[in-house]
């Protein structure tokens, strides 16, 4: 695999790179403190053309891959985490689920909204459904052509910002019988029934709500229903295999966030003095720099990688393995960068005046947010031994039950 960037990424990236530096770094700061959502930043990025980059000519886009995408998140969380969260799920996540399972009117409607700025919001979590997503009780119950949904969600990104939601439900037919789990599309303020909740107050991230979104009776139409092509029986796993897009990109928000960090940590210690020399001249902090730089390149390294396997063997989405791998190496990278960068700083680090506690805050969502770096554990662990691990008790008794059954048909 090559690691060189083409000229036109290149090119991408500088462009990214300026209007992150221009547009969106002097604006952080009071994103932060008003806890309003940027609609400046959003419509900077939609301008440039940074909003629905994986879209296809087809339908308007320049159908540009999840590489290129990772390039201009980098650059944007570098300044500000809640821009660099913006472009993620303005181009990976629901977005690209859609396009690869959506019906043509879905796809149509979809990528107009996003490429007029709209961030989509992804529907899944709920408050007794969180790791354990499968258990959710959101139910969609067909009644003659319209699906009626029911129930209630949380810690939605973007809720009340957002127009378009892929909201994640069971499905039950006309008889009443359970057909698996499905995603659906509903529009803010076009369907009746879809109630945005409590807004949460956030440690990090602020500039952008997180959110209940709760479907009081929400009616849709019966083509809502995006169906993966194996079919709601595997639709859950089709549709949390695209989710390895997002994914991606919330560990390149936080190599993003942990390289702004580094970068004014190192202006900072060349040009701050004590004891008559900058303090980039103390080995103890040289170390530290030298750490950070590592560990910057080692995860952007994953990230890229993980980005890069979009397409392999059949799948359009980054694999799993890969995708888990470099969300858990940065996410947990940018809470240990941006720790050391705040120290770096001395006093002025603990200074709200400052950005290196905004962005210590920032940073520290993404062993959470997208699967918890424990749970992305567990996936790495199954996919290296090639076997399931059952979470639950039920499904880790009937593992070990077939597999002793196994055992004993073979001695
Ligand atoms: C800022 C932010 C934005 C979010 N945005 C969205 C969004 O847009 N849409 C959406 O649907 N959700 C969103 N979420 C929710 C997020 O996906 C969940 O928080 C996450 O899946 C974990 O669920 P939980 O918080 O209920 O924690 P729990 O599942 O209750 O976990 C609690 C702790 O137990 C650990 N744990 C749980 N199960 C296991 C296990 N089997 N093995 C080992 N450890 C385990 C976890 O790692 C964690 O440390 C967001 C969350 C945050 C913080």
């Amino acid at each position: 695999m090559s690691f060189a960037l083409t000229a036109e990424q290149e090119d991408l990236r500088a462009r990214a790179r300026d209007l992150a530096e221009r547009v969106i770094a002097p604006r952080a700061a009071e994103v932060d403190r008003t806890e309003s959502y940027p609609w400046d930043n959003v419509k900077a990025l939609t301008e440039s053309g940074f909003m629905g980059m994986t879209i296809p000519a087809a339908y308007g886009g320049p159908g540009r891959s999840f590489l290129d995408v990772t390039l201009v998140v980098e650059e944007m969380a570098a300044q500000c985490g809640v821009t660099g969260r913006i472009v993620v799920e303005g181009n990976m996540g629901a977005i690209s689920a859609i396009l690869q399972y959506g019906t043509e009117e879905q796809k149509r409607r979809a990528t107009e909204l996003v490429l007029s700025g709209d961030k989509p919001a992804i529907c899944i979590t709920e408050p007794e459904a969180g790791s354990a997503a499968t258990e959710m009780t959101t139910r969609a119950d067909r009644r003659g052509d319209r699906w009626v949904l029911n129930g209630k969600k949380h810690w939605i990104t973007g809720g009340g910002v957002s127009r378009l939601h892929l909201i994640f439900a069971r499905v039950f037919d006309a008889a009443g019988a359970e057909q698996g789990i499905g995603g659906f599309l509903a529009f803010r303020d076009e369907d009746q029934g879809l109630v945005i909740g409590a807004r949460e107050p956030t440690m990090g991230l602020r500039g952008i709500p997180e959110t209940e979104v709760l479907f009081q009776d929400l009616t849709l139409p019966a083509d809502r229903l995006v169906v993966p092509p194996s079919g709601l029986k595997r639709g859950f796993a089709d549709l949390m295999n695209a989710y390895n897009s997002q994914r991606v990109g919330a560990g390149t928000v936080a190599l993003g966030l942990a390289e702004g960090a580094y970068r004014r940590a190192l202006d900072f210690a060349k040009q701050r003095e004590q004891f008559g020399r900058p303090i980039a001249e103390f080995q103890g902090l040289q170390w530290m720099l030298a750490d950070m730089s590592v560990q910057i390149e080692a995860a952007r390294a994953l990230i890229w990688r993980a980005a890069a396997t979009a397409g392999r063997n059949g799948n359009p989405f980054p694999d799993s393995l890969a995708a888990a791998q470099a969300k858990i190496f940065a996410s947990e990278m940018a809470i240990r960068v941006s720790t050391d960068a705040l120290q770096i700083h001395g006093a002025r680090g603990y200074s709200r005046n400052w950005p290196m506690e905004r962005i210590q805050r920032d940073a520290r969502m993404f062993t959470i947010g997208g699967g918890t770096a424990q749970v992305l554990r567990t996936m790495v662990a199954s996919r290296i031994l090639e076997r399931k691990l059952p979470q639950t008790r039920d499904g880790y008794s009937a593992l070990a039950a077939a597999t002793g059954a196994r055992k004993q048909a073979a001695e």
